[in-house]
């Protein structure tokens, strides 16, 4: 059986790893690969490799720097079919959906292409006489990536980039459950010119994400995941010194107006709520229908979710693949289970769906359910699947309350023709990132991705400005060249001494 090993020093090697994951094929149901889960030295043997990469990439000349991810990017671009490929057969997710998260992934290294323009400092001629002042940023030394499975490609193009084009070095522990997509992108930029070290790749589960979160010669750690992970990673990164942006899960409200145009409405949500079998932080799975949008609504999507074609990632004409496991199928399938025992009205049920040649295939097909209530399982939990939940709310007010009372807060949407509703819900909506008759919000690489409360710990977002600054600090230097004779005065200023606190003169 194929091995998966790590990516330390520009070299693949199992390393200490003695324990293996099982890689599947999620479309197949049986298990293709296995991959090296790293043991505390790995983790150690990587972060030495990074540290050593870093006495030198720190001074790599910042327009150096922008070429080798001008290369990674045109060599990135060349593999993108690959790259989708391998997302495929891993993830399980459809090719074309593959292809789009690589494409967004590559927008954050064209972002990162013009590190020479955001590093810039700021200058402050003559603060004091005969005083300059100005800033400018530095990188923070070896930073660490711990990525989630959904995404196995774009969430760490989220990080790597801006921290490596920043002059960090970097330790990515990418998913286990797809880890392939991560030794292609190392392979590309050791191919782009990227010197040994300053990215490296370790395998694993808790103990490899413990070692990191422990590894004192780690700077800062950036994590996507679920909320109880985000939130464990955050307080023990932290508690270590650490500079951390942990973002979590999600439950994303798509609120529908009367005034929308429902057909729009219903095809956009069936493509949030279903895309990636509803494996995306930012899929809608909570629709609120407002007044009377109500039943056209459900009856639109219900059509809609009756009609999409579930199949093998790799297969022409499927539209949805299957689910990461066979755990995450029973336990999305427990939940449809609840839904029904809670009241809910089940309108489309996806639990006996089979794909021909593929009955063991962790395969669900879409679930819609209507008439859900707040105090609902289906409601309060992410259920990360292919399950859509209608709840119907009287009127804007009461559905913005909705919205507000969920834990969660990183992606929503509104559905409207007005102009007013819209700017009254982005403006008091408390959540990250909101769409105005956009489903997924995604903001793009030269903007940064956020959501808030329990989808995000942590003050930065990822990528975009806040990414250039959260793997960087600043440094302010205030500079004096004496005149050895001051030609207005007749005096020699460098022997005067001031005792008093210094302010501009
Ligand atoms: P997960 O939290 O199970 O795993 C994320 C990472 O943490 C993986 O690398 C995994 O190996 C590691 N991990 C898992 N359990 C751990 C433990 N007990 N201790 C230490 N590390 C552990 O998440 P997942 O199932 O891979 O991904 C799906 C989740 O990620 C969903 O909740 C989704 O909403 C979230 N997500 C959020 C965003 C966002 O931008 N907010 C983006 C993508 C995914």
């Amino acid at each position: 059986m194929r091995t998966i090993q790590h990516w330390i020093a520009g070299a693949e090697t199992s390393g200490a790893s003695a324990r293996f994951g099982a890689v599947h094929d999620p479309a197949l149901g049986v298990q293709q690969a296995r991959v090296a889960l790293a043991e505390p030295s790995d983790v150690d043997a990587a972060v030495q490799a990074a540290a050593k990469a870093f006495d030198e990439w720190r001074d790599v000349p910042v327009t150096r720097r922008a070429k080798i991810m001008l290369a990674f990017r045109d060599l990135a671009e060349r593999h993108v079919d690959r790259l989708a490929e391998i997302i495929a057969d891993e993830h399980g997710k459809v090719l074309a959906d593959a292809r789009g998260e690589v494409v967004r992934g590559l927008e954050v290294v064209e972002f990162a292409c013009g590190i020479p323009q955001l590093l810039k400092g700021e200058y402050s001629d003559q603060v004091s006489t005969g005083v300059d002042a100005h800033s400018f940023r530095q990188p923070l030394g070896m930073c660490a990536g711990i990525t989630p499975f959904n995404f196995p490609a774009m969430v760490p193009l989220w990080m790597h980039p801006i921290a490596i084009a920043t002059g960090n070095t970097f330790v990515l522990k990418p998913s286990e459950r797809d880890p392939s997509a991560s030794n292609l992108i190392a392979r590309l930029y050791a191919e782009a010119g990227l010197p040994d070290g300053v990215f490296n790749v370790v395998h694993g589960d808790k103990t490899a994400v413990d070692a990191i979160l422990d590894h004192p010669g780690i700077a800062a750690v950036s994590f996507v995941g679920s909320t109880p992970i985000a939130k464990y990673v955050h307080g023990r990164a932290s508690a270590n010194g650490k500079r951390v942006q942990a973002l979590g899960g999600a439950k994303n409200h798509a609120v529908v107006l009367p005034d929308a145009d429902l057909d729009f409405a219903a095809a956009q949500l069936t493509a949030a709520g279903y895309g990636s079998a509803g494996q995306r932080c930012m899929a809608i799975s909570v629709v609120v229908a407002v007044g009377d949008a109500g039943d056209g609504l459900v009856e639109r999507l219900r059509e809609r979710a009756r009609a999409i074609r579930v199949g093998p990632g790799r297969e022409p004409g499927s539209e949805m693949g299957p689910v990461i496991t066979r755990e995450a199928r029973e336990r999305v399938a427990g939940y449809v289970e609840r839904g029904v025992a809670a009241g809910a009205e089940l309108v489309v049920d996806g639990r006996d769906l089979r794909v021909d040649g593929h009955r063991d295939g962790f395969f669900l097909g879409p679930c819609l359910f209507d008439r859900v209530t707040p105090d609902m399982d289906v409601y309060r939990d992410e259920i990360f699947g292919p399950v859509l939940v209608v709840l119907r709310a009287g009127g804007f007010d009461e559905a913005v309350d909705l919205v507000n009372a969920n834990p969660f807060g990183n992606g929503t949407a509104i559905f409207t023709s007005s102009g007013r509703a819209a700017r009254t819900f982005q403006r008091r909506v408390q959540v990250g990132m909101i769409g105005v008759n956009v489903p997924i919000p995604v903001p793009m690489a030269f903007h940064s991705f956020g959501g808030w409360k329990d989808s995000l710990f942590g003050d930065t977002h990822v990528h975009g400005p806040e990414g250039v600054r959260f793997y960087t600090r600043a440094k302010a230097v205030t500079s004096r060249w004496p005149e050895d004779h001051d030609a207005r005065t007749g005096h020699d200023e460098r022997h005067a001494a001031h005792l008093n606190f210094p302010t501009s003169t």
